[in-house]
Formats: C-alpha cells, structure tokens, sequence
C-alpha cells in the first residue's frame, strides 16, 4: 500500500509498505481521511531518536473498518469510525480517571507518534480507540479527533470561568482556533474576542461566530484592553493556540485579575510568572495557567456529537495523498486557514 512516511528527522517520503496485519485487538481501517496537523512539523523537527524512524505520520484519523483481529466485539466491517489518537497505559492513576491524555507512564505515546499513522490507504489502531461518526463525512470526522477535541478540551478546563457574559479571547484561528470559536458558540454565553494577524482568519472568525475581531499587531493588547476594560478588570480566559513570545505577552497583559490563561499552541514562547506584588504584575492575582494537551474519549464523543449536530465544521481544504508533503509544506509557511486534510 501506499504510505507517506518520516524515513529520518526531517524527512518526510513517499513508499510503497506492506498492508499492516490486524492483531488481537485491534482493526484494520481503510483510511478515508487524515488532518494536517502542525505537532507532525515538530515531530518532523525533532532531534534524531525521539520518534521511532521510519515511521508513517498522521494522528488525526476517520476510516471504514476492514478487517476486526482476533477478540475484537462491538465492530464490523463497513463501519465508519473517528480514531482517538492517544495510547495511554490504561492502568495508572490518570488512565483509570479516563485521563489518558495525562499518562503517568507513556509521555507522549499514539497513533502516528509512537507507531505507525494515517497517511497511508491502511493503518491498524486497538479496536478500543474507535468511536462511531455515524454518516459524517470522513473528511469532517478526521479533523474532530484533534482541531476539534484539543480546544474542547481546553475549553472543558475552563468551562467554570466561562460564565454566561464572560470574556473569551481566542488568540490564533488556524485549524485549532476556528474550530475553538464555535465551540464556544455551541457550549457557552460568552463575547468572543478572536485575534489573528490575517485578516482572512478574521473574517473566517465572525463567520462563525466571533463577536469582535482584533488584528494582531504592535498594538494588539491596547485594542484588546478597548474591548474588556483597564485592569485589574480584563478578558476571563485566554485561549492562545500560538504559545509564541508575542502572543503569551498579550494574553498575559489582557487577562483579568482571576481570570485563566489556556496555553495551547506549543510555538515555544515564554510566559514569566513572578509571585511579587509589582504594577503591573506579569501575570495578574489569583490568575490560572494551564499547558492543556489534546483531550480524553469521552471528550471525543461529545466533539462528534457536536459535528453530527451540524454545530461544529472544520473548514477544509482538501489533498491527495501523492500531495503530502506539498501540503505540509503550505502548512509551515501559514498558508493553510482552517485544516489540511489529506485523502488516501
Ligand atoms: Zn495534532
Ligand atoms: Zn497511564
């Protein structure tokens, strides 16, 4: 079969493989879709021998089942599933809470990061990380396993500061921040503060729902500060799917006395947290940071519910599988608004 693979640190190609065999336990899916996700460029970007080579990317998976291994109930073939990307040991403190997402024993273990991933016409995943998507369109399902549930998670951690006539600042609509906006739509009473340097995000951003749009820029925190009000009052949480210098500086400047900051997008910024009593203070009393990572099954779940539910769309620009690396491409270069999703 065919599959596009990272062969070394770096280096992502095309191959021909062998069609994995189904083990106990597991199914094999025919992959109808796979999102483009921006942690495949910092697993393509890290030091040699922190992900297995070679190794097929893509962690963001929807497919058909085609084969069920030995033991497998509950699936048939034809059934059409979204994959939960996340391994856990399924026996620590945190996997028995369902928070597989925290694993106290594999730091960062799943499909397409530990072994072998989407971007290919077959992958074989434990038949316990499937959930049914009903008739929603695979290319719809696939970016819900990952754009969808890492800021329903986020927001879940957030959800008692999100009062009805809160403030949200959502920092960054790419394909984790549209599909955050209306989440917050679906689930909350909240204003919607969405920030972007593109003005093609924005306008991507009060389609779905945003109720003021600021563009980023040298004065992003002073627009920002028009909109919720001087300190100690300010935006009761921050969603930043950036995590870049710039961006944490905003978020840490904008956001109220008490209020939380969702630091989501691993751009490698610093956010300085110091406990004094300064004016102004870098990060504002009695004011939660939270480092939130991708989300839990039951999260998923309800994520697919809301797609079902016609409430949450990812806006996608679709790729063949020959294409790739081409879309990765456009991807580190801040070409792609919403999601890339490639197309065994
Ligand atoms: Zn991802
Ligand atoms: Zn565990």
């Amino acid at each position: 079969m065919r599959a596009v693979r990272m062969t070394a640190p770096g280096l992502l190609e095309h191959a021909e493989v062998p069609t994995p065999a189904v083990g106990p336990g597991e199914v094999l899916l025919r992959v109808g879709a796979v999102g483009a996700c921006h942690s495949d460029l910092h697993i393509l970007d890290a030091p040699e021998g922190m992900f297995p080579t070679p190794m097929t990317l893509g962690h963001e998976i929807a497919g058909t089942v085609d084969q069920v291994g030995p033991g497998v109930t509950g699936w048939s073939p034809g059934d059409r599933t979204a994959v939960y990307g996340i391994i856990g040991c399924g026996h620590c403190r945190a996997c028995l809470r369902g928070l597989e997402n925290q694993c106290r024993v594999v730091p960062v273990g799943g499909i397409g990061l530990s072994r072998d991933g989407g971007l290919a016409e077959y992958v074989v995943v434990p038949a316990s990380r499937l959930l049914h998507v009903g008739d929603l369109d695979l290319t719809q399902a696939a970016p819900l396993t990952d754009a969808g549930l890492t800021p329903y998670h986020a927001i879940e951690l957030a959800r008692a500061k999100l009062r009805p006539g809160t403030t949200c600042v959502v920092i960054g609509i790419g394909g984790l921040g549209h599909m955050a906006v209306q989440i917050l739509v679906a689930t909350t009473a909240v204003r919607i503060i969405a920030v972007d340097t593109s003005t093609a995000a924005l306008d991507l951003a009060t389609r779905l729902g945003a109720h003021e749009v600021v563009q980023a820029g040298p004065d992003s925190v002073e627009r920002i500060r028009a909109l919720v009000g001087p300190p100690p009052d300010g935006a009761d949480v921050v969603l930043d799917f950036v995590g870049a210098d710039p961006t944490l500086t905003t978020a840490r400047q904008v956001v109220a006395t008490g209020g939380q900051l969702m630091l989501v997008g691993l751009a490698g910024g610093t956010l300085p947290v110091r406990p004094v009593a300064d004016e102004p203070p870098t990060v504002p009393l009695e004011t939660g940071v939270v480092v939130p990572f991708w989300g839990t099954r039951a999260e998923l779940q309800e994520v697919i519910a809301l797609g079902r539910l016609g409430r949450l769309h990812a806006d996608v620009h679709t790729f063949p599988l020959d294409q790739a690396p081409e879309a990765y491409a456009a991807l580190r270069r801040g070409e792609i608004h919403g999601r890339a999703v490639i197309v065994p």
